[in-house]
């Protein structure tokens, strides 16, 4: 009789059925028993970063218990899961290879996170980070033309998991019962995948056994604290897709830079990327149903966009930052030791040891006191600026966990080289918190995976400190910075006549700063601006700097925290220094307190 094949399926940031080449994978092996797992990366967490292994609660334990019984139990024989390229993820992922390995398990690893294979797209790139598009289309041309694989479809049915006994933690048979009544004999063709395999997959996660989907308050996040109108889901993921793509006109025409940062319900691009983050939906699936519409309108003489700015241009983008990160590794999360970053003597440096004592060592070039830097950027955390259109997207941010590229930049420039110059880490640690869509981790990684370790009777939960944060977030920091792949200081995005420009009325003001929802549009740009007596009969009084929201006059919104026009200046001046210096994160101080290129 031929060998069991017991085959564990490891689910990590990707929660989708279709076009998964590594559960393709898993599944063409013919399992006699598939595990599919998902476990709780304490990088996922938003509260995690700073919270050590052994508080994790309850539910956290119970998946371990339940990795740990799967191996337990003994006999896994294979190990599938999707490629990782982020620097985070190789370092886990080869501890976890390397376990299973001597554990005598198979390990099968697929790329599915991305258009092409990065480390291909890093090969081509002559081993060195893609730091513009040019440099991605030429890359990716040399890999299939340019041209991804096609999406490959859902599992038609999953083999039935364990049952609740078997998953038992007194141990599980594991000689056959895996495979169930929904094999794969093609009798369910045109069953719908996702509810027949939700249904299956629910048999593991259902509510009612140990193993369930925790609750939001399990994992220690109080549910009022998480009012987004954005769901989750691969189902979501599929019916947005879908109802953009029936709309011709909108993929055809679709050019970023004509897309309005102030809209809201509905906003003007797809709000897909959390949707890419967690790969409930397949970015290759994406580019090519855009792409099907692109050709059909071509035939038909439609005019489309081009790249960079069409919808696959921004997906050639993501692929920019997961090369770039893929080249650098480790070091692609801060300025320390980062080849590619410029180095800037930022007024508020990153909260790291070694890129505060880079930053003293390389001398101040502007005095500005770091306590009243550090008001600033509290300021602008909290959405308190005095400038309602900073402020609005802030709030936007943090309630609702996403806003429009564009609100990025504003907000990204007036952090860092376009009003308060802070460092770009300190703000990209802000969006990696409330991002939904965030493509950057916390600081903390458990060097073993359980799940693995007991394939290898052997369980470590060291968790080390670390800082890595990865791609997209990063990437586009950087970018806003001007400290990689783009260097145009001198185009600052002005806090009040960009706003102005897109939404003349205000009406994303007066939606997340609702204090100033009576204020005329001639003053919602400029609150402070307006006659005291017009103040008084909007019912908001300009003072102060926002820590509260009333006083005896009733509702306030904050003055401005500072001149626009006067900061801007000097954080011109600055840049324009910091560029004649040209230090880059990799750069040594040598002892007369000059400085060596690299
Ligand atoms: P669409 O315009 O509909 O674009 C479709 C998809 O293309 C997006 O879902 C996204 O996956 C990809 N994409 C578009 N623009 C970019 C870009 N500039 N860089 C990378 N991918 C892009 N995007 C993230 O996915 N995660 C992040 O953590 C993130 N942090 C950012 C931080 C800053 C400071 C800035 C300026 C941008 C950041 N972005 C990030 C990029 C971009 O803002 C978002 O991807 C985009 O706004 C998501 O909205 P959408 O899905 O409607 O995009």
């Amino acid at each position: 009789t031929a060998k069991p094949k017991i085959v564990l399926y490891w689910h990590r940031t990707d929660l989708r059925l279709h076009d998964s080449p590594a559960l393709n994978a898993a599944l063409s092996l013919n399992p006699t028993t598939f595990i599919p797992i998902w476990t709780w990366d304490p990088h996922y967490p938003p509260t995690a970063s700073s919270t050590p292994a052994s508080n994790y609660g309850s539910s956290v334990k119970r998946r371990r218990a339940f990795c740990l019984n799967c191996g337990t139990r003994g006999g896994v024989t294979h190990l599938v899961f999707e490629k990782d390229e982020d620097a985070y993820a190789r370092e886990r992922d080869g501890v976890v290879v390397r376990l299973a390995e001597e554990a005598g398990v198979e390990v099968i690893v697929k790329s599915g996170r991305t258009l092409f294979d990065v480390d291909e797209i890093v090969r081509k790139n002559g081993g060195k980070p893609t730091l513009s598009m040019a440099q991605v289309e030429k890359a990716v041309e040399k890999i299939g033309n340019g041209v991804p694989e096609r999406p490959i479809d859902a599992p038609r049915s999953i083999p039935d998991p364990l049952t609740r006994d078997e998953m038992d933690l007194k141990g599980v048979k594991h000689d056959g019962g895996g495979m169930g009544s929904k094999s794969n004999d093609g009798t369910d063709m045109n069953a719908d995948h996702r509810s027949t395999t939700d249904k299956q997959y629910a048999g593991i996660m259902g509510p009612e056994n140990d193993f369930g989907v925790p609750t939001l308050e399990e994992i220690g996040i109080d549910p009022a604290d998480v009012q987004t109108p954005h769901r989750g889901g691969e189902t979501v993921a599929l019916e947005l897709l879908g109802g953009y793509i029936a709309d011709e006109e909108y993929i055809g025409r679709f050019e970023k830079p004509n897309t309005s940062p102030a809209a809201f319900e509905p906003q003007s691009t797809t709000l897909l990327s959390p949707h890419l983050h967690f790969r409930t939906l397949s970015v290759r699936k994406f580019w090519w149903d855009v792409q099907d519409v692109m050709e059909r309108r071509k035939k038909a003489k439609k005019s489309n966009a081009s790249i960079p700015t069409n919808l696959p241009g921004q997906l050639l983008f993501r692929e920019m930052y997961f090369a770039a990160h893929a080249a650098v590794g480790e070091p692609f999360c801060r300025t320390y030791g980062n080849p590619m970053v410029r180095f800037i003597d930022w007024h508020l440096q990153s909260k790291s040891p070694e890129d505060i004592a880079h930053g003293e060592e390389g001398g101040k070039l502007y005095e500005v006191d770091s306590e009243e830097a550090e008001v600033w950027f509290l300021r602008w955390k909290e959405g308190r600026t005095g400038f309602p259109w900073i402020d609005a997207l802030m709030r936007q941010l943090k309630q609702e966990g996403w806003i429009h590229h564009l609100g990025r930049h504003s907000v990204a420039c007036f952090l860092t080289r376009g009003g308060c110059y802070v460092s770009w880490e300190r703000g990209a640690e802000v969006f990696e918190e409330m991002l939904i869509d965030r493509e950057c981790f916390p600081s903390y990684k458990v060097t073993s995976i359980f799940c693995i370790a007991e394939c290898g009777q052997r369980l470590l939960t060291q968790v080390i400190p670390i800082t890595d944060e990865t791609a997209c977030n990063i990437g586009n920091w950087m970018w806003l910075s001007c400290t990689a792949f783009f260097a145009q200081f001198y185009r600052c995005y002005s806090p009040i006549t960009f706003g102005k420009k897109w939404d003349p009325e205000g009406n994303l003001i007066r939606r997340y700063c609702p204090e100033l929802a009576k204020f005329d549009k001639k003053y919602i740009y400029e609150p402070w601006r307006a006659p005291i007596a017009d103040q008084r009969k909007w019912e908001c009084r300009v003072t102060g700097d926002g820590r509260s929201s009333t006083n005896e006059d009733g509702k306030i919104y904050p003055k401005p925290m500072f001149d626009f026009n006067d900061r801007r200046t000097i954080c011109l001046d600055a840049m324009k220094n910091a560029y004649h210096v040209g230090l880059h994160g990799n750069d040594k101080e040598v002892k007369d307190g000059s400085w060596r290129k690299a």
